[in-house]
């Protein structure tokens, strides 16, 4: 059976406590949104409930809409391995990249999708679905839900246009479509939102954290906090380039004392990336300046120290959805440098906010410029929380959703395919 997720145990956060954060305006404009959905039901439904930013938001997202009094649920499909190669194929087709995606994968993503929509026991008003892995079960619109919605985390704008159409029959049939970033979007006969990812600053993400707990997570993985660090976290995935990163740290390590730390996880619905891990770990064998950190699910605090720690954080990917790395490293006010692609360019302005970079050279170039002026650094990081705290918090996020799901529910006057 498709899985229920409890998310009794996460973060105790109550929405008051956002108040020093966001302001009381803000949290009492929920409640009076939140009041007109009382008795309405929100299922979510995704592909997996850890890696990744989907699940990361989910996290958050699902316990504070419940405090807010709105029903809501978090269901993942089930699919095999073979299901989840053929939807990362998917993942990095709709991405622009070439795959080779045979008539035997189609088949295969729809006798799984079917199976789906025969077991799952979907009751709910909204049914909010993310990404394509699930798409399928759409196909249950007339039995179950009065308003849909596909949410897509891709960027989309540019993609395999073999596996856009395949998809394109069961997108148009939502209620609407959600997308990250205007530019993320493909045209759609249906109607489409524009809504920001988010980061929770009370989670343990992205709490404040003592000093105490930054060095026993460097000391955990043997890091030297005299040493500057330069970290990317990521799932080991081409698509965040870890061996680019390799390589731009290389050229900033011959002229200045450092280290670099690739943090990152696997993701069970991503297939690809042992064969990633395993590559970064060959590429950086003979370099005891490079820590590769694989870290269990679940390491919020892990990952928020090593984040804390950092002295650069990079994000340097090839392609990008909203890049929630990059959030959360602005949020600690770190001097960020990052790719131009994706959702990243909406958080990271150049020379303001972070540096932007276009090559390994360029990566390596920024580094160095940060790593030599630590003032410098040091106001982009101050800039970078900055617009985060205006933009891309859970509050706002929370905001957009209850928004989005008064209005497909309310909105009568639109004819719906
Ligand atoms: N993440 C994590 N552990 C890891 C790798 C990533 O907790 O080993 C988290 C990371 O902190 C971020 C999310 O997973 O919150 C990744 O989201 P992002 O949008 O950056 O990339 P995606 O994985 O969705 O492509």
């Amino acid at each position: 059976m498709p899985l229920d997720k409890d998310l009794s145990y996460q973060s105790k956060a109550k929405l008051h406590d956002y108040v020093p954060i966001v302001g009381r305006g803000t949290i009492e404009a929920l409640y009076t949104l939140a009041e007109a959905l009382s008795g309405k039901t929100v299922i979510n439904i995704n592909s997996t409930f850890s890696g990744g930013g989907v699940a990361e938001i989910l996290t958050r997202m699902v316990p504070l809409l419940n405090q807010l009094g709105v029903d809501t649920r978090w269901m993942v499909i089930k699919g095999n391995e073979d299901f989840f190669t053929v939807t990362k194929k998917f993942h990095n087709a709709l991405h622009g990249r070439k795959e080779n995606i045979t008539p035997e994968d189609y088949d295969l993503f729809l006798d799984v999708g079917k199976k789906n929509v025969e077991e799952m026991q979907l009751t709910g008003d909204i049914i909010f679905v993310h990404d394509p892995q699930p798409i399928i079960l759409i196909s249950k619109k007339e039995e179950v839900g009065e308003r849909w919605i596909w949410r897509c985390h891709i960027d989309v704008s540019n993609p395999d246009l073999d596996v856009w159409n395949f998809l394109y029959p069961y997108i148009i049939h939502y209620h609407g479509t959600v997308f990250s970033a205007p530019n993320f979007t493909r045209k759609l006969p249906n109607r489409q939102f524009l809504i920001h990812p988010s980061i929770d600053p009370l989670s343990d993400k992205n709490r404040e954290l003592p000093e105490s707990t930054i060095d026993q997570v460097l000391n955990k993985y043997g890091l030297d906090r005299e040493k500057p660090i330069i970290l990317q976290v990521s799932r080991f995935d081409y698509l965040k380039d870890p061996v680019g990163v390799i390589e731009a740290f290389e050229m900033v390590r011959k002229s200045i004392p450092c280290q670099l730390v690739l943090a990152g996880g696997t993701a069970t619905d991503d297939p690809e990336s042992d064969k990633v891990l395993e590559e970064v770990r060959d590429r950086a064998s003979n370099n005891n300046d490079i820590h590769i950190l694989l870290i269990p699910p679940e390491s919020d605090v892990e990952i928020n120290a090593l984040q804390r720690a950092a002295t650069i954080i990079m994000q340097k990917s090839i392609k990008e959805g909203f890049g929630l790395t990059v959030t959360e490293a602005l949020w600690k006010a770190k001097p960020v440098v990052a790719s131009s692609v994706g959702g990243i360019q909406l958080q990271v302005k150049n020379k303001f906010t972070g540096l932007l970079c276009h090559s390994i050279d360029g990566a390596a170039y920024a580094l160095k410029l940060l790593l030599t002026n630590p003032e410098y650094a040091m106001q982009l990081g101050k800039n970078g929380q900055e617009h985060v705290k205006q933009n891309f918090l859970i509050t706002r996020h929370l905001k957009d959703y209850l928004m989005l799901f008064l209005f497909l529910y309310y909105d009568n006057d639109v004819i719906y395919l």
